[in-house]
């Protein structure tokens, strides 16, 4: 169960706080854990990486924290902001480690560019690539969404979106710079946090949270321990390719109709 006192007390952490915090509370739980400039990693025996960031866009800590129930849901929000975004995404992941020994990091600076992702992303070695099967982020707004965006393995989506989760688009997060370097398939699902960035507009609901664990630790569940999903790669023709190095030229655009389906 989403563990509320735990949640309180992390979203009234800055980040180098709630980092030691995490180091802590890996630590208590008997795991290896490397404490890194710009991350923290703790590698598990199960075969799939999970991450989240420890930023979040606000200056000020949520001094405050409302809690109210709308029809059976309980949401949570701040006046000045209350950083869901993404400390939701990691209360989730302490909860799925009381189930399941997965790998996992937990990022610094995802807000300003993924600056702790790029770190973290040269940092794993082949042995250890090789045995994580793909990569889960939890860190997308609201409820049942999957974005993957470039990560284009189709047998890879199926799988994720077998059940509760849907395909959505995003521009960008911390798996945009960790998938496509490891060459492992990823995707970002969602967290529970709606409004992200809006100051006392951003809420949290707390069952949204708690259905979206249940709902990866199913996706867990049904994981075939030996089977590994690569990054797929966007699939271009040379005629895309070459249109797009001469993007700019609008007679070539009104002249040529494209069987390939390129779009402008
Ligand atoms: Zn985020």
């Amino acid at each position: 169960m989403i563990n509320k006192e735990r949640l309180e007390l992390m979203l009234k952490m800055m980040q180098p706080e709630l980092k030691a915090y995490l180091v802590t509370i890996l630590e208590d739980m008997g795991r290896t854990v490397y404490n890194e400039d710009g991350f923290l990693y703790s590698p598990g025996k199960f075969p799939v990486l999970i991450c989240a960031h420890m930023d979040t866009v606000y200056d000020k800590l949520p001094e405050v924290i409302y809690g109210q129930k709308v029809v059976d849901a309980e949401i949570w929000t701040s006046p000045t902001g209350i950083g869901g975004d993404d400390r939701c995404g990691i209360e989730m992941i302490l909860n799925i480690l009381e189930e399941y020994d997965v790998s996992i990091a937990f990022l610094e600076d995802e807000e300003i560019g993924g600056i702790g992702a790029s770190k973290f992303s040269p940092f794993l070695n082949e042995s250890v690539k090789e045995k994580i099967n793909y990569i889960i982020e939890v860190d997308r707004k609201g409820y049942n969404e999957a974005v993957f965006y470039d990560c284009q393995n189709e047998e890879f989506i199926s799988f994720i979106t077998e059940d509760y989760f849907h395909f959505d688009y995003g521009s960008f997060s911390d798996i945009s710079f960790v998938a496509p370097h490891n060459d492992i398939a990823a995707v970002n699902l969602s967290a529970g946090y709606y409004n992200e960035h809006c100051g006392p507009q951003e809420m949290i609901n707390l069952s949204d949270m708690q259905e979206s664990v249940n709902a990866i630790k199913n996706i867990l569940k049904r994981t075939d321990v030996d089977k590994k999903y690569e990054f797929g790669h966007w699939e271009e023709c040379d005629t895309c390719e070459y249109l797009e190095s001469v993007e700019d030229d609008n007679d070539l655009e009104n002249s040529l109709e494209l069987p390939c389906g390129f779009e402008w």
